[in-house]
């Protein structure tokens, strides 16, 4: 959770959704410029949310749906719920809009489930919102309603106006789409005095929305009322231009003046075209169709409404890419990380054993001591050595040669399983190691003695007949030797080699109060 001091900026940023987060956008970009390395991690993450957002809907979908993926992951690591509600607040609208409709919905419920209580009220309402318009999309309208609702109530302060409308005309428009006018027109009604009140004109947007109400009640005057004081050429989203000409137009047909509805929709058309608005080209195409019929062209109305039917089609298949692109886009960045974690993993591997490698003893190995040393456990190691290997491979193969060592890597791995944090590597050669982490002295010193064991009494002849196969071992531990990984290390190779001076197939340097035991087991 943010401080409650925190300045009210941030999440009015926050807030701005809709038409109002490209805005928002561009004063998060600004931010994020101007912030030094150690400003807040949280809010530079915060910031880039927004910025992401606004990325995915202008063509850099890949970028945006990466970068909300990885402030995810973020913040789940370092347990910051408000940053993963922000998260899934942005997440599901992402979804929404890219037609995945109940993806984007357990998205919606997880945004609003993990604010807190004391969250500011702008904030849970925008998540209610978000929430609201995901169970809109599928198809509950009842669900939606009773968020939409409680999310005006939390808006009621003056200053929250932009999301107070944005609200109702999400409620507006869920109840027109559920064919519930009579209500969508109460709450056109709140808008327009929302706006009145403040002295503000309805936006293209909310003239369309509740034109388009006012038709579906018959209404035609009411809607027609609503167009004389609309700006077109003043700055808004071309589809909003757009879709205005368009309701005009019919909203003019339907008050019978056709030269006008002509007009308006040929203007429509051709501003389509113009600012490349391809889903309401389509729209004017049928109400092309419409007017033709109205006009008692009977014979261009249908050839026109078959135009319209193949652009629809065509529409749809571009509005089907657009979507696969984005799902792909987050797919992507998914697949990336699995193959970037399978990469890193193959690259701690030891090709012919597939034991882990000097690599991943190199890096896992300190943190594992320090570990050991902060929990006041003891590590052991162990260096692992073929004894007369050079002879197997005279004597047979460097194929058998080869066999030897991967079954011996599997018997040093059934050695240190059950040993938490316990693994054997390959660290050249011939030459293993293993690493036995909080295991007291005797269990230790009888976990390499009965590895020498297995070695010694393992089938080789199924190998090669008459091969017979042992092993040295050296064993360092932090309790009796060092804390540091290199001389740990060394004082467990020096024992291998004191291991093999005094006759191999023997561990040396168990611990002191085990050895008695070892020599039992
Ligand atoms: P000691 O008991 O003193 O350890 O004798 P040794 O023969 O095992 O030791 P030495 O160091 O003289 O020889 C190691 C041999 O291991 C030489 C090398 O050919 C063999 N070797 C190393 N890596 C591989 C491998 O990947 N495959 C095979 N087949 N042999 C290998
Ligand atoms: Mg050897
Ligand atoms: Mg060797």
């Amino acid at each position: 959770m943010p401080r409650s001091d925190e300045p009210a900026w941030i999440r009015e940023l926050e807030t701005r959704l809709g038409k109002a987060e490209a805005p928002a956008a561009v004063d998060a970009a600004a931010w994020l410029a101007q912030a030094g390395p150690d400003a807040d991690p949280v809010l530079v993450r915060r910031m880039r949310l927004i910025t992401a957002l606004a990325d995915s809907r202008t063509g850099r979908v890949g970028d945006g749906a990466a970068a909300i993926r990885d402030i995810r992951e973020w913040a789940v690591e370092h347990r910051e719920p408000y940053l993963q509600a922000r998260t899934e607040r942005i997440l599901g609208t992402l979804l929404r809009v890219a037609g995945e409709t109940s993806v984007s919905l357990e998205h919606a419920v997880a945004s609003v489930e993990l604010l807190s209580d004391d969250v500011w009220p702008e904030i849970r309402a925008d998540h209610l919102v978000g929430l609201a318009d995901a169970l809109s999309v599928n198809g509950s309208v009842d669900g939606a309603v009773q968020r939409y609702q409680e999310a005006l109530v939390l808006l009621q302060g003056g200053t929250t106006l932009g999301q107070r409308l944005m609200a109702l005309n999400n409620l507006a428009y869920t109840l027109y789409e559920a064919g519930r006018f009579d209500e969508a027109a109460a709450i056109a009604q709140e808008i327009r005095d929302v706006n009145a009140a403040n002295g503000l004109e309805l936006t293209l947007h909310a003239v369309d929305s509740i034109a388009s109400i006012y038709l579906a009640l018959g209404r035609d005057a009411d809607a027609a009322v609503l167009f004389e004081s609309v700006d077109l050429t003043a700055s808004a989203p071309p589809e909003d231009i757009a879709t205005v000409q368009l309701t005009r137009s019919i909203v003019l047909r339907k008050r019978g003046d056709l030269d006008g509805a002509r007009a308006d929709l040929d203007a429509c058309r051709q501003y389509c075209l113009d600012h490349g608005v391809g889903s309401v080209h389509v729209q004017a195409l049928r109400e092309r169709a419409e007017l033709s019929a109205a006009m008692g062209q009977f014979e261009a109305a249908f050839t026109q409404y078959k135009d319209f039917h193949e652009q629809s089609l065509t529409q749809q298949q571009v509005e089907r890419e657009a979507r696969a692109r984005m799902m792909q886009a987050i797919f992507e960045t998914e697949e990336a990380r699995r193959e970037s974690a399978r990469f890193r993993e193959m690259s701690y591997r030891d090709a012919l054993t597939q034991l882990y490698n000097r690599r991943y003893v190199d890096e896992h190995l300190t943190p594992l001591l320090d570990l050991g040393v902060v929990s006041d456990q003891p590590v052991a190691v162990a260096f692992v050595d073929l004894d007369h290997f050079k002879s197997v491979n005279d004597t047979y193969s460097h194929e058998v040669g080869d066999e030897v060592l991967r079954r011996l890597a599997g018997i040093l791995e059934r050695g240190v399983y059950g040993v938490h944090d316990g693994f054997a590597a390959r660290m050249g050669g011939e030459e293993f190691l293993l690493v036995l982490p909080g295991q007291a002295a005797d269990v230790a010193a009888t976990v390499l003695e009965r590895a020498r064991l297995s070695v010694e009494q393992a089938d080789w002849a199924a190998v090669a007949p008459g091969l017979h196969v042992t092993v040295s071992i050296g064993c360092a531990t932090t309790v009796d030797d060092a804390h540091d990984r290199l001389t740990l290390l060394a004082r467990a190779d020096e024992r291998l080699y004191e291991a093999k001076r005094s006759g191999r197939n023997r561990v040396v340097g168990v611990p002191a109060t085990a050895k008695s035991g070892a020599e039992v087991g």
